[in-house]
């Protein structure tokens, strides 16, 4: 069958793809073999976020007499809060299918794996669709590690620890980034016993060392174990229920496994040679600043391309391809700003540049750092775990990068956002009213605390 465009993959970038690509008069197909909406909506932020909100409410009330409120016990009902999770989950879920349907019948939604068999023809459900377009948007699964004996035991991955109505009593998560730190933290805000071993030397290494080293010291206060820059060489079932045998001879045990180290791209059984399409060594589609691969009209978009894996930027790509496809575009895939949030507690942000990449780039950027405990809202609200730390360009004034641990800190960065996009001095920070008392003041204070800006 001839259509116009054929999008594999109901991800962040591709359903508003379809739709929109519909409504400007394409015939769509648009592909799904899973749940519709991804990774985003089924097994990734819209869970997780949605049980963060639940392991912060058990956290406030057990912390809630530090502000002089006595409360009573504090119990976990994981059923209660995972069907919580269940019922937005299906809600946006569903709301990815109204969007989809609302477009046809120019739009038409296909269930099944979708395989290339040619260039740009694709076969799904035992249909073959050629069509002038071919967007490829297959997202990313958990990488499974090769550690002896793990094929023997039950682990977890980001989905099926979703799934659990009880609460482990000693989870082990292996994977110190973005998700193995939201899980540890949100399970052990759940009660159970958490230790994180990762191989790096601190927790989300490719942040700030501020940033880390903030993140472990609100770890360790919480009582999460923090086994760094060692890894697992083994993994056996035991008496305790699973341990992991770590280099170095330590072992550790715990009731349940999360292996959280990081995504694969789902390109292994895209039939990516017989479309003609080039991948990576790691099997990431590779694509050029236009999002196109090496298959003449097919393009690719989100997790399944190298960069930063994140839904602001997959939905972010649908709006470049987008306007690229209709001749109307001018921005790329490489220029453009990606902020960053790990939803912990503290939550850690970044926007631009580390210190580390900075100087690798021949900046020698003028740095200030500050304690988030100097904001004056953080210490009415008890919540002064942070730091917060600017990298300005002394020859431009431009910010090159900024990173907030703290509360709030995924809102705070969009603050920089705007003056880093528009190319602006830092000074337009400075000279601007920050509503007292806010978390925001205390963005408006690290800028001032470098040295050009300072004031007695
Ligand atoms: C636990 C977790 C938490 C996260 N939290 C955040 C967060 O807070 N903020 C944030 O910005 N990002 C977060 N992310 C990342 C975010 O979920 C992804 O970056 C986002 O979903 C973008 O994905 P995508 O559009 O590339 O594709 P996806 O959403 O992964 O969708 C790809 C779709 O393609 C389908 N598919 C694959 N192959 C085929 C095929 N051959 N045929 C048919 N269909 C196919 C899949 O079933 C899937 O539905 C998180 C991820 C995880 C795992």
């Amino acid at each position: 069958m001839q259509v116009d465009v054929v999008i594999i993959g109901t991800g962040q970038a591709g359903v508003p793809l379809a739709a929109r690509l519909a409504a400007a008069g394409r015939r769509v197909v648009i592909a799904e073999r899973k749940a519709l909406g991804g990774t985003c909506t089924n097994y990734g932020c819209t869970p997780t976020k949605t049980m963060v909100a639940s392991a912060q409410a058990a956290h406030d009330a057990r912390r809630s007499a530090r502000l002089g409120v006595k409360a009573g016990p504090v119990r976990v009902d994981l059923a209660a809060v995972v069907d919580r999770k269940e019922r937005i989950v299906r809600r946006w879920r569903e709301g990815v299918g109204k969007r989809l349907h609302r477009h046809a019948p120019r739009l038409t939604l296909v269930r099944g794996h979708a395989r290339f068999t040619g260039p740009r023809r694709v076969e799904v459900a035992g249909r073959s669709y050629e069509a002038g377009i071919v967007i490829v948007n297959v997202g990313a699964r958990p990488a499974v590690p090769k550690v002896t004996g793990l094929e023997r035991v039950p682990w977890l991955d980001n989905a099926t620890i979703m799934e659990l109505r009880r609460v482990p009593e000693h989870l082990l998560v292996l994977g110190g980034g973005y998700i193995g730190c939201e899980f540890a933290q949100m399970f052990r805000r759940f009660g159970a016993r958490v230790t994180v071993v990762d191989r790096a030397e601190r927790l989300l290494e490719m942040e700030e060392p501020e940033s880390s080293a903030a993140l472990a010291k609100a770890f360790r206060a919480e009582g999460i174990a923090l086994a760094t820059k060692t890894t697992a060489d083994s993994v056996a079932r035991s008496a305790r229920g699973i341990t992991l045998s770590l280099k170095g001879g330590r072992k550790v045990s715990g009731s349940h496994l999360l292996v959280a180290v990081g995504r694969r791209p789902n390109t292994d059984d895209l039939g990516a040679d017989a479309a003609g399409i080039r991948l990576d060594a790691k099997g990431y589609i590779e694509v050029d600043e236009r999002y196109r691969t090496s298959a003449e009209g097919v393009y690719a978009v989100g997790d399944c391309t190298p960069g930063p894996q994140f839904t602001h930027a997959s939905w972010d790509d649908h709006r470049i391809l987008f306007d690229l496809l209709q001749g109307h575009g001018s921005r790329t895939r490489d220029d453009r700003l990606i902020p960053i949030t790990a939803f912990t507690d503290p939550q850690v942000a970044r926007i631009g540049l580390t210190e580390r990449e900075a100087r690798a780039r021949g900046h020698a950027p003028e740095v200030a750092t500050m304690e988030f405990g100097e904001i004056a809202r953080a210490v009415e609200t008890d919540r002064t775990a942070g730091t917060l730390k600017i990298l300005l360009d002394p020859k431009t004034e431009r910010v090159l990068g900024a990173s907030i641990v703290g509360a709030e800190a995924g809102e705070l960065i969009h603050i920089f956002a705007p003056v880093m996009a528009a190319g602006l001095a830092a000074r337009a920070m400075v000279d601007l009213e920050y509503v007292h008392p806010t978390f925001a003041e205390g963005v408006q204070s690290l800028v001032m605390s470098l040295p050009r800006y300072k004031i007695e």
